[in-house]
């Protein structure tokens, strides 16, 4: 039986007040949280040294939401993996779809990004997706065959014993059209098959999240399906009603 995560991608939104705000409310209001559903929220970076703090000792994890390839050195902007370890993050998402259409992170650069993560010792949250037009052009299996395949080659099936896979249909995402349960179900079971052909032990074990409009009415349709354990949530992350609602779906299912 796998736990349920339910994490929040910030993206580029708040300031230092309100999220520290975001941050105690929902902390406060979840309090140790029912055992086999965790939370997790990832702030921008300015913020993720304070918030640690406040999380500090309580149930709910802190991620960041991208990192740098490299270790360290002459990049100016950069933030390493481990400095987001030094920071107080336990999990960090990599291959975002936003990141990979208008930032340049190509199936490579994101293997390089999960790789860093995981030597750091935190947990990567992969994200991988089709957009609407590889749907319709019925590629939604090799777009996520590809996307998978360049972290598996560079770290092998074991980096799946810790990290995440979080299916984000592009055309989902922030569109307020959530894929249905059944079309996420049948790409998460294609996913982890693809994992269990190498290792069913880590395949079964695995949480594979699903993002794209996920809201509090919703989400238990979409976490009752035998392969989808939580979610990744931007915009309804950012109220702590709303995203309280969908962790409250999860421990509901429990
Ligand atoms: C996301 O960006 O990861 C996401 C799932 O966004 P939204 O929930 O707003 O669709």
């Amino acid at each position: 039986m796998r736990d349920y995560l339910v994490a929040g991608n910030w993206k580029m939104n708040g300031n230092a007040a309100a999220n520290a705000e975001l941050t105690r409310a929902i902390l406060a209001r979840w309090g140790g949280g029912p055992a086999p559903v965790r939370l997790l929220i990832c702030p921008p970076y300015p913020y993720l040294r304070e918030l640690g703090k406040v999380l500090a000792g309580s149930s709910v994890a802190l991620g960041a939401q991208n990192v740098s390839q490299h270790a360290s050195g002459a990049y100016t902007g950069e933030v390493s993996a481990t400095m987001l370890k030094d920071v107080g993050c336990e999990f960090v998402i990599v291959g975002h779809s936003e990141r990979r259409a208008m930032m340049g992170d190509t199936s490579h650069i994101v293997a390089e990004k999960f790789a860093a993560v995981l030597g750091a010792g935190m947990r990567p949250i992969l994200c991988v997706g089709e957009t609407l037009e590889e749907r319709e052009g019925k590629r939604t299996e090799a777009v996520i065959d590809e996307q998978l395949a360049a972290v598996l080659k560079r770290t092998g099936v074991q980096a799946f014993a810790t990290a995440v896979i979080a299916y984000e249909p592009v055309w989902a995402i922030g569109t307020g059209r959530t894929a249905s349960p059944q079309q996420a179900q049948d790409v998460h079971e294609h996913i982890r098959s693809r994992l269990k052909a190498l290792s069913a032990e880590i395949a079964d074990s695995m949480q594979i999240l699903y993002g794209g409009s996920v809201k509090g009415d919703n989400a238990a349709g979409l976490f009752a399906k035998p392969d989808i354990d939580g979610g990744l949530i931007g915009g309804a992350s950012l109220k702590a009603d709303d995203f309280l609602a969908i962790a409250a779906a999860a421990a509901s299912l429990n």
